[in-house]
C-alpha cells in the first residue's frame, strides 16, 4: 500500500538577535495543523500533519510528530526515515537533538533532548518491555562538499565510496557500524559523531552546520524462538532488519546573506546544489506515480542516499523548520512551498 510523506512544521521562537532588530512575528499557528503567514504583499496558508508553533517543549514535538510510531515500524523491520529541513538557523539540530553545548561532565538538561535521543530512550524502552532481542549498531555519516564521511571512524576524515547494486540499492562502502547496547552508548556515539561534525560560524548561525548529517540505526532481529513454521532451529527464521535514519540538513543559505566567501561560500554551493536535487526529486515525486518520469536521484549523494526513503520502501517523517521573523520571509516561503509538496508523496514500504 502507498503511504505518504508525514510532514510537520515548527515554528521556533523570535531569538535574541531577531527580537533587538525589531522583526515582526510574520508566522501565526491557527490550529488544526493550519499555519498562516502574512505580512505586507503576502498572506497565505498552508495544512501540515501537525504545527508546533515557538511555545512547543521538545516533548511536545516528540510525542505530536508520529516519532513514536516510526520507531515500532522500525522495530517491525521497515526502513524509517525523519528529517529536518529548512533554512540555517531555523531549528533543525535543536529539534533533531537539542543543544548539544554541554560538556562531559554537565549532561544536556533532559527537558531540551530532541527527536533523537527521546527515539533512543523510546525505542530501547519498547525492546526491553516486548522482551525482544535485537541487535542495534548505529552508523553516522555526513555529506560534506559532495563528500560521504564517516564521523564515528577516528583519524582525519576520508571520503567514502557511494554505490549502487539490485538488491541493496545505494549504500555507503566501508561504513563503520558500531553495536550498542544502551541508551549511555549511543547517546555518547551521537555526541562522539556530532563533534567531528563540519560547522562554522557565520552570520545567520553561530554553530551552522556545514554539512548532511545521517545518523542510522540498524535493528537486526535475533530469532530465538523457534520457528515452528519452517520446523527447524532458531538459525532458520526468516530475520528482519529495519531501519530508523535521523537526517539533520544544511541549511539552504543565500550566500550574500551569510556574509561567506572562499571556502564557505563554496560550502554553501554545494549545500544549496545538493538541497536543490533534493528539491527537484521531491516535486517529480509529487506527481502521480503514474506520471512519474525519471527521477535525478544521481544528481547528488543527498539524494542517492535518500532514493529509498522520498520514492521507495521507506517510511517518511519530514520536520520543516522555520523562523516566524519578517526577516525571513521569503526563505519561510519557500520552506513552506516545498514542504507542502512534500505532502504529495508517496512510498511503498
Ligand atoms: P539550524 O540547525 O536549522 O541551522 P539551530 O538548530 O542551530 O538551526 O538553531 C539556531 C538557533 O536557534 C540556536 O541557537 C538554537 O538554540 C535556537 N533555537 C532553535 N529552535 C529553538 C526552539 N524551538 N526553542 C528555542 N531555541 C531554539
Ligand atoms: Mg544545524
Amino acid at each position: 500500500r502507498e503511504t505518504r510523506l508525514r510532514v510537520v512544521l515548527r515554528v521556533r521562537p523570535l531569538t535574541c538577535t531577531e527580537t533587538r532588530r525589531g522583526d515582526r512575528r510574520v508566522v501565526h499557528s491557527l490550529g488544526d495543523g493550519a499555519v498562516q503567514v502574512s505580512a505586507a504583499r503576502h498572506d497565505a496558508t498552508f495544512g501540515f500533519s501537525a504545527v508546533f508553533d515557538a511555545g512547543a517543549s521538545q516533548e511536545a514535538v516528540f510525542e505530536g510528530s508520529g516519532m513514536r510510531q516510526l520507531v515500532e515500524m522500525a522495530m517491525d523491520g521497515f526502513s524509517c526515515t525523519v528529517f529536518a529541513f529548512g533554512q540555517t538557523g531555523s531549528g533543525k539540530t535543536y529539534t533533531l537533538m537539542g543543544p548539544l553545548t554541554q560538556s562531559e561532565t554537565q549532561p544536556a538538561t533532559p527537558a531540551l533532548l530532541g527527536l533523537m535521543q527521546r527515539s533512543f530512550a523510546y525505542l530501547l524502552e519498547q525492546i526491553q518491555s516486548r522482551g525482544s532481542e535485537l541487535a542495534l549498531s548505529a552508523s553516522y555519516l555526513e555529506i560534506y562538499n559532495e563528500q560521504v564521511r564517516d564521523l564515528l571512524s577516528s583519524g582525519p576524515p576520508c571520503a567514502l565510496p557511494l554505490r549502487w547494486s539490485k538488491t541493496r540499492g545505494f549504500y555507503v562502502e566501508n561504513q563503520l557500524s558500531v553495536d550498542f547496547e544502551s541508551l549511555e552508548a549511543i547517546v555518547s556515539l551521537l555526541l562522539q559523531g556530532s563533534q567531528r561534525r563540519r560547522t562554522s560560524a557565520h552570520a545567520l548561525n553561530r554553530h551552522s552546520s556545514r554539512s548532511h548529517a545521517l545518523l542510522t540505526i540498524h535493528i537486526g532481529s535475533r530469532a530465538v524462538s523457534t520457528c515452528p513454521a519452517l520446523g527447524r532451529g532458531p538459525s532458520a527464521c526468516p530475520s528482519k532488519q529495519g531501519t530508523l535514519c535521523f537526517v539533520d540538513l544544511a541549511g539552504s543559505e543565500r550566500v550574500k546573506e551569510t556574509g561567506s566567501s572562499g571556502e564557505l561560500s563554496m560550502e554553501a554551493n554545494s549545500i544549496n546544489r545538493s538541497l536543490l536535487a533534493l528539491g527537484h526529486c521531491i516535486s517529480l515525486l509529487a506527481k502521480p506515480r503514474g506520471k512519474w518520469t525519471h527521477i535525478p536521484y544521481r544528481d547528488s549523494k543527498l539524494t542517492r542516499l535518500l532514493a529509498r526513503s522520498l520514492g521507495g520502501s521507506g517510511i517518511t517523517l519530514m520536520v520543516a523548520c522555520i523562523s516566524p521573523s519578517s526577516h525571513c520571509l521569503s526563505e519561510t516561503l519557500s520552506t513552506l512551498h516545498y514542504a507542502s509538496r512534500a505532502r504529495r508523496v508517496t512510498t511503498r514500504p
